[in-house]
């Protein structure tokens, strides 16, 4: 039947720390958080009971009408949704533990917290999901929490779903840690996967991870980037530590030594937030830069994450520009 919908509100589901929601959308006028299991910790799901509950959201949206939470979203379409019970976005984001320290992440904030604070297993939900058919293909699984290869269920997680045939898995990593899942996953052409190394030197990486991983992440890129697959190496740019022309130019020619072939390059959010309307003319440059020539990198694709689309979009609005 033909009505508007989003695809995360109807094959949608979320793991959080503490809650079970459709999806993790919420900086628009009905602001999400659509939670469809409040307060869980790893329980068993009573599936029945959780597709009727969806359902009464799918008969608003049927009808006409749009979920006081979704209203205003930008994932809205009018199509031809199917009337069926399963899942085909799922976004595992449960924790938060990390085994890097970013210092542009959220948990930076407290550290101590976020990687002591309790979680739960998904394994235990995810198998019995796979079991009874309710995870398919045709969206994304992405795993959004803290650092994924340090928990310990993620080599049987991440096996459980490439072995029910499951092809578009989205996971960002540190790279600190190798994973032969991943590996797997990259090889079998079902994972994406995207580490962001910041950097094309250890004392630049330092700045920003707080950590002395880079030679350790740098050599996983390159094992990663063996398997043939989309492995994605990824710049965020942090003007005042990495911002100079000659890093991000090295990190092209690491990423041809490496063999990566999949590149994606972003802004940093608090950066950018404080000073979108007032760009300095070498960070532009710097984009420029990267779109122009990564194929002379032997680089086959490469990704602008939003906010690095929305302040070239800003610049072209400003100055009437075209790519
Ligand atoms: S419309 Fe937006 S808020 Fe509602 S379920 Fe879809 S993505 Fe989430
Ligand atoms: S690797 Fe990701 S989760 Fe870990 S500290 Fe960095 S941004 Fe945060």
């Amino acid at each position: 039947m033909k009505y508007i919908s989003c695809r995360h509100l109807e094959h949608g589901i979320a793991f959080f720390s503490k809650s079970i929601e459709c999806c993790c959308i919420s900086s628009h006028e009905g602001g999400g958080n659509i939670e469809c299991i409040p307060d869980y910790f790893g329980e068993k799901i009573d599936w029945d009971k959780f597709f009727e509950e969806r359902k009464k959201i799918r008969d608003l949206h049927k009808s006409g009408q749009i979920y006081p939470k979704c209203k205003g979203c930008y994932y809205l379409t009018e199509q031809d949704w199917d009337d069926e019970n399963y899942f085909s976005e799922m976004l595992i984001g449960h924790w938060s533990h990390c085994n890097c320290n970013c210092i542009y992440c959220y948990t930076d904030e407290d550290k101590y917290y976020y990687n002591t604070r309790d979680f739960y297993k998904v394994l235990p939900v995810i198998s019995e999901m796979l079991d009874k058919n309710l995870i398919r293909n045709g969206g994304e699984i992405t795993f959004g929490g803290g650092e994924p290869t340090i928990l310990e269920e993620f080599e049987d997680l991440l096996g459980a779903f490439l072995s029910h045939g499951i092809n578009n898995i989205r996971i960002h990593s540190s790279g600190i840690k190798f994973s032969p899942a991943i590996f797997k996953g990259l090889s079998e052409g079902k994972v994406t996967a995207i580490i962001s190394i910041d950097s094309a030197a250890p004392d630049t990486y330092k700045k920003i991870k707080n950590i002395n991983a880079f030679m350790n992440v740098r050599e996983n890129i390159g094992k990663y980037a063996a398997a043939g697959g989309n492995l994605y190496s990824k710049y965020v740019l942090m003007p005042g530590f990495n911002d100079t022309l000659e890093e991000v130019q090295m990190w092209l020619k690491d990423c041809q030594d490496l063999g990566v072939k999949h590149i994606a390059f972003d802004i940093e959010d608090h950066w950018f937030k404080a000073n979108r309307h007032h760009i300095p003319q070498h960070v532009y440059d710097l984009f420029d830069f990267v779109i122009k020539n990564n194929a002379y990198y032997g680089i086959n694709d490469y990704q602008l994450y939003e906010r690095a689309m929305n302040m070239r979009e800003d610049r072209k609005k400003e100055q009437g520009l075209n790519d």
